[in-house]
């Protein structure tokens, strides 16, 4: 698979938001560990709102930039507005119907750069970050022409990235008053992200 195709990328997200709406409790429950509880329904709302604003698209850089206006303005809360960021990022960097791989890398880092404007979260701190930063390395890592493989590679990362989340102690926003508590659960925004990234491998 030498392209990835608008037609592709709407598939990409349809599944993403099935597969959250699947997993919408879990989202929840591993929120109200350290949280509100709220992360399943937020998830499934920003990326029920992307899914909407993708519908019409026909070029890359016009619908990453609906996509990132309809989330920031259809939800609001942290994950609608690093969802948003991540396309709004991604439409800075994208161009065109059609993009191979090298286009893919370069719109999945401008997405994380934009997303890094909005939040000082690092990798380390278990949070989304856990999962979209070794995501974009691993895509940029990944040697190879073929986008299938490239989401692959994403894909594995973001998981081990959520997964590693499991030890990490809060460090981020109100969720480091848990301190100890936290640790022994995995992060509820990893785990969405990383789900979104598996979605979009398993869907090529
Ligand atoms: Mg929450």
């Amino acid at each position: 698979m030498e392209n990835l195709t608008i037609q592709d990328f709407k598939k990409m997200l349809s599944a993403a938001l099935e597969q959250v709406k699947q997993r919408e409790d879990e989202f929840s429950k591993l929120d109200a560990v350290i949280g509100d509880g709220d992360h399943g329904t937020a998830i499934v709302q920003a990326l029920t709102s992307v899914v909407e604003a993708a519908e019409k698209g026909s070029e890359f850089k016009t619908m990453l930039n609906d996509i990132g206006f309809n989330v920031m303005l259809q939800t609001s809360g942290s994950t609608s507005t690093l969802i948003g960021a991540l396309f709004l990022g991604m439409s800075d960097a994208a161009q065109g119907d059609s993009l191979t791989v090298s286009q893919v890398k370069e719109m999945f880092k401008g997405g994380l750069a934009n997303v890094q404007k909005q939040t000082k979260a690092q990798v380390g701190d278990k949070t989304m970050m856990d999962a979209l930063v070794p995501a974009v390395q691993a895509m940029e890592a990944c040697d190879t022409e073929d986008v299938r493989q490239l989401f692959g590679c994403a894909a594995q990362a973001a998981l081990k990235g959520a997964a590693d989340t499991v030890n990490m102690k809060a460090n981020f926003g109100r969720a480091r008053n848990y301190g100890e508590r936290s640790i022994g659960y995995t992060d509820s925004g990893a785990s969405s992200w990383a789900c979104m990234f598996e979605s979009f491998a398993n869907v090529l």
